[in-house]
């Protein structure tokens, strides 16, 4: 019995038990890549030799900067289970921002997806002499700096290969998150707590996937870890679609593909709603929506269920949790309830997966008296588990972030109600979440700071229809520069420009707003909710009337 569980076990287990079914990836150029899990199996032995053969060792981080491709999975599978740890990169962070998690992660290779080759470029610039290895090479390959490419490096090696995971503990992954400060944290994972985590997904109350599945992660493979989908399917035996790097039309993937699960966060899926809906009849095969990373809309919850017939299932998770924490499906007693009430409860975040625990606490790191679960008490979110991180990586465990009898404080605050469903209210953390990913409010008004004409500034985010939240700065100018003859426009665009050095596209704020004064607590720090008192209102009003056509 006392037998390591790694990921070795997972792959061995789909070749040997669900050897047929299928991997299809959407290529760049609309065509379709399909192959069973026993040919993707042939490739990522001779993957583990190749990379073996590139010098990598236990432990050795080799990072990824690509879409959801068959390469990116063979991957997910080859690397961890020679003994190194996989390192996917968040390809919509800033070039600043990856030279540096490329510094602390120390990646000894980079795997690069030729469809990122010009973007790629300007990391490639500031990460010094490390190997890289593209697939999908593009046919322009002038300026391209690459090692290999990665069909030349399989054509060579044999395809034997045994696997020697000899401890469960050994790391297999590391995904970076946003920190509080906006400094990016490394989260190592091991063989264990994936392994566990799987097990744990793939619960009929969880994803319960199955082997009569076709699922479609559109969550990328670079956030957190694709929410553990790459394992949890091919466990369960069920086919896999991957959507590429340009999925330009996701009723045609579920539809064409026979799609029965998906997941991604809910902007993707406000995004696609209306095809959806055109398509009804061709989609009929879809029946469960997975949605997480921020809260899903209940209209949206309600227009996938009432029109188009899809369960949706909320879930609540971190980086730091490999990320699944909670789940939200209907319980027995919510069977006699009316559609409404029922969307009202999968509206909160749900319940804890089993194997997680979860206590409200006043949120002060000395105090752990647990609140009462009575769907009104607002505190402090701490989780543990057995795929919950205790430290970040390369770092000691601090108070902000673990208690000192090792939970984690999520920095979620949130109600729990007596069933055990869970429903987020705030965030302790200034992290505006856009889009599913989380944009540093503090990191942005660092740098607002450093434009000689900004004296205060507070980024702020509201509420959007679209986006989730969208940040907004609000500026106090120096004396010198409010009395400038720059219009308020020209300064807008030098800060915008100012920012986009440093910080991806969809970090830039919507709005710049001029303000003479920003209102303080009482320890003289800026009073975010008041600003956000004042310009959430202001924003839904002006949505309002942009959305007042929207379908649902
Ligand atoms: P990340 O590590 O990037 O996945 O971000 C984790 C954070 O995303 C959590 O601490 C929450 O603040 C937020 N989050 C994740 N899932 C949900 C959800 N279903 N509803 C609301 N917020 C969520």
């Amino acid at each position: 019995m006392n037998y390591p569980l790694t990921l070795a076990q997972v792959l061995e287990h789909a070749h040997r038990i669900h050897g047929d079914k299928c991997v299809r990836t959407l290529l760049p150029n609309s065509d379709v890549h399909s192959y069973t899990y026993t040919a993707l199996y042939e490739r990522v032995k001779r993957l583990a030799n190749a990379i073996t053969a590139l010098g990598v060792q236990r432990g050795d981080r080799v990072a990824t900067y690509a879409a959801n491709t068959y390469q990116h999975l063979e991957l997910y599978y080859a690397v961890p289970c020679i003994g190194a740890v996989l390192h996917p990169l968040n390809v919509r962070l800033s070039t600043v921002q990856l030279a540096e998690i490329v510094r602390e992660a120390e990646d000894k290779l980079i795997f690069v997806d030729g469809v990122f080759a010009e973007q790629f470029a300007g990391l490639q610039n500031r990460i010094g002499s490390k190997k890289i290895i593209y697939f999908n090479v593009p046919t322009q390959t002038d300026s391209l700096c690459y090692d290999a490419s990665y069909e030349h490096l399989l054509c060579e090696v044999e395809a034997a290969y045994t696997w020697d995971i000899q401890d469960e503990n050994w790391a297999m992954g590391l995904c970076y998150t946003s920190g509080t400060q906006g400094e990016p944290r490394g989260v190592l994972y091991t063989h264990r707590s994936m392994f566990l985590h799987t097990l744990a997904v793939n619960q009929a109350d969880v994803f319960g996937l199955t082997e009569m599945d076709i699922v479609l992660p559109v969550v990328p493979m670079f956030h957190a870890m694709a929410w553990g989908l790459p394992y949890a399917c091919m466990f369960a035996g069920a086919d896999m679609v991957l959507p590429g790097p340009k999925p330009t039309c996701l009723a045609d993937l579920i539809a064409e593909n026979g799609v029965t699960v998906a997941a991604g966060v809910p902007t993707v899926w406000a995004a696609a709603y209306s095809e959806l809906r055109k398509r009804r009849r061709e989609i009929s095969s879809f029946r469960r929506l997975i949605v997480g990373g921020e809260a899903m809309p209940p209209t949206l919850i309600e227009a996938y269920e009432k029109d188009l017939g899809v369960e949706v299932c909320h879930a609540w998770g971190m980086t730091e949790m490999s990320p699944t924490g909670t789940f939200s499906k209907l319980r027995s007693a919510h069977q006699k309830l009316s559609d409404v009430e029922k969307w009202r409860v999968k509206a909160k975040q749900g319940r804890p997966v089993p194997g997680v625990e979860l206590r409200l606490t006043s949120g002060t790191p000395t105090d752990f008296t647990e609140l009462p679960w009575d769907g009104e008490t607002v505190g402090e979110v701490q989780v543990r588990s057995p795929w919950t991180a205790s430290c970040y990586y390369k770092r000691e465990p601090t108070m902000e972030h673990w208690t000192g009898d090792g939970w984690l404080c999520t920095g979620d605050l949130a109600t729990i109600d007596a069933d055990g469903y869970m429903q987020i209210v705030d965030r302790a953390k200034a992290l505006i979440r856009s889009g599913g990913e989380s944009i540093s409010s503090i990191a942005l008004e660092t740098v607002l700071l450093r434009h000689p004409q900004v004296l205060e500034a507070a980024v702020i985010g509201v509420p959007d229809e679209k986006w989730g939240e969208r940040p907004i700065a609000v500026v106090v100018l120096t004396p010198v520069g409010a009395v400038s003859n720059r219009t308020d426009d020209d300064l807008s665009e030098a800060l915008k420009q100012q920012l986009a050095a440093e910080f991806p596209k969809f970090w830039i704020p919507d709005r710049f707003v001029f303000v003479d004064e920003i209102p303080k607590t009482s320890v003289g720090k800026s009073d975010k909710r008041a600003l956000l008192a004042e310009f959430a209102s202001q924003n839904l009003l002006e949505e309002k009337e942009m959305f007042v056509s929207n379908e649902w």
